[in-house]
């Protein structure tokens, strides 16, 4: 072991400053991890665990180390740890990305075979940073691979922080698009929502060289990401109002409506308008609403239309590899730091996440050892 504790920003209140606290790093139990912390990114998510979003909603327990987006070294490694998910040999030194823990003795874990919907996951977000192995998210300089937990060792063609981003917004949305079903040249793609998970929707939509993608989302620096990843239109909310950017998509579709939407956004209202200028028997596949709060919606259309509404829930190891080959990949010549914000040190994790919430900064990225 390198060091006997380490330091992690914990959230004891919701919305008030992170506090750093240092804590005993744990021994790795029989096939567990002990990770150094080489980058987090932060995900939408965080700001909202931070706001209090979850509470109420799932079972979170404070003070809580939140970031689930990040990458780092091996640097302890349980009894029987030798392997990654997919074989590939782990040792101390080796860069990994890694899963929450479902418990495997559950219907999700067990029958329907959707471990992040297990109800029993130790994970940074919900469950409490005070007991030990104390280290579950990622906003620390360390961080715990439970031994059921899912791990890869990182592609070395990637970049850290890019395999940072593969483990959440990549993956959610590689999970998003499976649940979407084939997308083919003769359809029509919209998109609500141009942060990292609605761009990664373009990205990973526009590998099936669908008819359109139509991106709808602020601000213009954004939209024209969008456009570089592979959107054929984007529509600005700042410039349309709602019934106005219905209209836009009419118009941009020939009147058809979109095939196959994805609601990335997590906007009031944006179920509504998408269920509006959702195509007779389109898909439409719901990822950013995941906060508390209720929203219009007319339920007519779906009936009336035939559509099918699909909820997208994060993702298990298989899209984090997924994302990261397809990463690796990058069919679409895509340059995927446009999402990456500004580093800032743990300190800096307040300013960052307020960064996030403001809109000032897409992605901004955590660099535990960093000065400062
Ligand atoms: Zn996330
Ligand atoms: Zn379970």
């Amino acid at each position: 072991m390198v060091a006997e504790t380490g330091r992690a920003a914990i959230v004891r209140e919701y919305g008030a400053p992170l506090e750093i606290v240092e804590y005993p790093l744990p021994e790795p139990e029989p096939g567990a991890l002990v990770v150094a912390i080489e980058a987090t990114t932060i995900c939408g998510s965080d700001v909202h665990g931070w706001q209090g979003a979850y509470e109420g909603i799932l079972p979170v327990e404070l003070p809580l180390i939140l970031g689930h987006e990040g990458a780092g070294r091996v640097v302890a490694l349980g009894a029987g740890a030798e392997l990654d998910s997919v074989g590939t040999p782990v040792a101390v030194g080796d860069r990994v990305v890694w899963a929450s823990e479902s418990c495997g003795h559950c219907w999700a874990c067990t029958v329907a075979r959707q471990t992040p919907l297990c109800p029993n996951r130790r994970l940074g977000m919900l469950t409490s940073a005070a007991r030990p192995p104390h280290f579950l998210g990622m906003f620390a300089e360390y961080s715990y691979v439970f031994p059921r937990a899912g791990r890869l060792r990182v592609p070395d063609e990637l970049p850290t922080e890019l395999a940072s981003v593969a483990t959440c917004a990549g993956r959610t949305v590689v999970n998003a698009l499976e649940r979407a079903g084939r997308i083919d040249a003769q359809d029509r793609v919209v998109v609500q929502g141009t942060g990292p998970v609605g761009l990664f929707c373009v990205a990973m939509a526009a590998a099936h060289s669908p008819r359109q993608i139509i991106a709808i989302g602020a601000p213009d620096d954004r939209l024209e990401i969008a456009r570089r990843w592979g959107a054929t239109e984007t529509i600005s909310i700042d410039e349309y109002d709602a019934p106005a950017r219905l209209e836009e998509v009419m118009r941009l579709t020939d009147g058809h409506g979109a095939d196959v939407t994805f609601e990335a956004s997590g906007g009031r209202g944006a179920i509504g308008e998408g269920l509006e200028l959702a195509a007779r028997t389109g898909r439409y596949v719901l990822i950013g609403a995941t906060g508390a709060g209720s929203q219009e919606i007319e339920p007519h259309r779906i009936i009336n239309k035939g559509l099918t509404v699909l909820g997208s829930f994060s993702g298990d190891i298989d899209s984090f590899h997924k994302a990261m080959r397809f990463m690796v990949a990058n069919p679409g010549g895509i340059d995927w730091g446009e999402v990456l914000g500004r580093r800032y040190p743990l300190e800096g994790l307040t300013e960052a996440l307020t960064a996030m919430r403001e809109m000032r900064d897409i992605k901004p990225v955590i660099v535990p050892g960093a000065a400062g």
